[in-house]
């Protein structure tokens, strides 16, 4: 069948199409430009690409079937001569710090349900090899692989004192809200430079959690500059940001390496199963040729004993 020289569609009607019928030839680039709304979307991912994806998954079993993604049947009369399909869709690509290839094309999750079954020392189901599920995270880096601390040398300006404008982040410039609470908050000598602050009021500056202060007409709770900015920011999921939100965050961070998982994002009990001496973030990182060459290997290769 995959001998076919040409894709053929027959009466197309997903979305704005209006019963389109074509020949697209196989084995070459293909590229559909068109005016925005022309239908280039609902032909080429909404009607191809959702067609064989579907027909993808039914060859798989119904247990195999409940990990995937599912796909209803395209508006179409017919399409003909599809093979198996990796779709890149339009959806932003580094948008999200959770996306990687592996997960954009399935074979993240096949390798999950592989290592879940034949793995040692055997860690659980599938969802024990996500970094998107609390049984299988990093818990250092929550699944990120990297761990994202404030810049303090960004964010203070140390010889300014808190009226001259000591703190560089745009929310807490002299005036605002932000910077009443801690020049209102009575903690601080406000017209004092930083570098001149005792220990213990840089303390409360930075990490003054549990202090309460009187602050407007009812007591509120003090935080410190890196708690208040930890929540503000960092524990935000970094997609969800707005553009300006995610600018302001880069700038005043450093983001690392996450030392646990060694950005692998997985636990411990992820990371130390095995399938012949590989773990799935390893086999994450093949080229997808490497990976096949692997999964040849060892299937044909049978090691471990019944
Ligand atoms: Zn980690």
């Amino acid at each position: 069948m995959s001998a076919q020289p040409f894709i053929e569609v027959h009466g197309a009607r997903e979305n704005n199409l209006k019963n389109i019928s074509l020949h697209i030839p196989k084995q070459k680039s293909r590229s559909s430009p068109g005016v925005s709304g022309s239908g280039k979307s609902s032909l080429v991912f909404d009607t191809i690409a959702a067609e064989a994806q579907r027909q993808l998954n039914e060859t798989f079993t119904a247990f195999v079937q409940g990990f995937l993604p599912h796909y209803g049947q395209p508006d179409v009369d017919s399409i003909e001569n599809l093979n198996s399909p990796i779709i890149i869709d339009q959806k932003r690509v580094g948008g999200g710090s959770r996306s990687t290839v592996g997960t954009y094309t399935d074979i993240a999750a096949l390798l999950r349900l592989l290592f879940s079954r034949i793995g040692e020392p055997h860690v659980g189901p599938g969802f024990a090899f996500s970094f998107n599920t609390p049984q299988g995270m990093c818990p250092e880096c929550e699944g990120i692989g990297k761990t994202v601390q404030l810049d303090m040398d960004k964010f203070l300006d140390r010889s300014k004192s808190l009226n001259a404008g000591a703190i560089q982040h745009p929310e807490f410039k002299v005036g605002k809200w932000l910077w009443k609470n801690y020049t209102l908050a009575g903690l601080f000598d406000n017209d004092k430079p930083i570098n001149q602050y005792t220990a213990d009021e840089l303390h409360a500056l930075l990490y003054g959690a549990d202090l309460k202060v009187p602050f407007g007409e009812f007591n509120t709770t003090y935080e410190g500059l890196i708690e208040r900015f930890t929540r503000m920011y960092i524990k935000k999921d970094a997609a969800a940001m707005s553009d300006r939100n995610r600018a302001i965050f880069e700038a005043f961070t450093n983001s690392q390496t996450c030392p646990l998982c060694q950005g692998a994002r997985l636990n411990q009990a992820a990371l130390n199963c095995r399938i012949r001496g590989r773990n799935i973030a390893a086999l994450s990182d093949l080229e997808a040729t490497d990976l096949l060459v692997f999964c040849k290997g060892w299937m044909t290769t049978p090691s471990r004993p019944a």
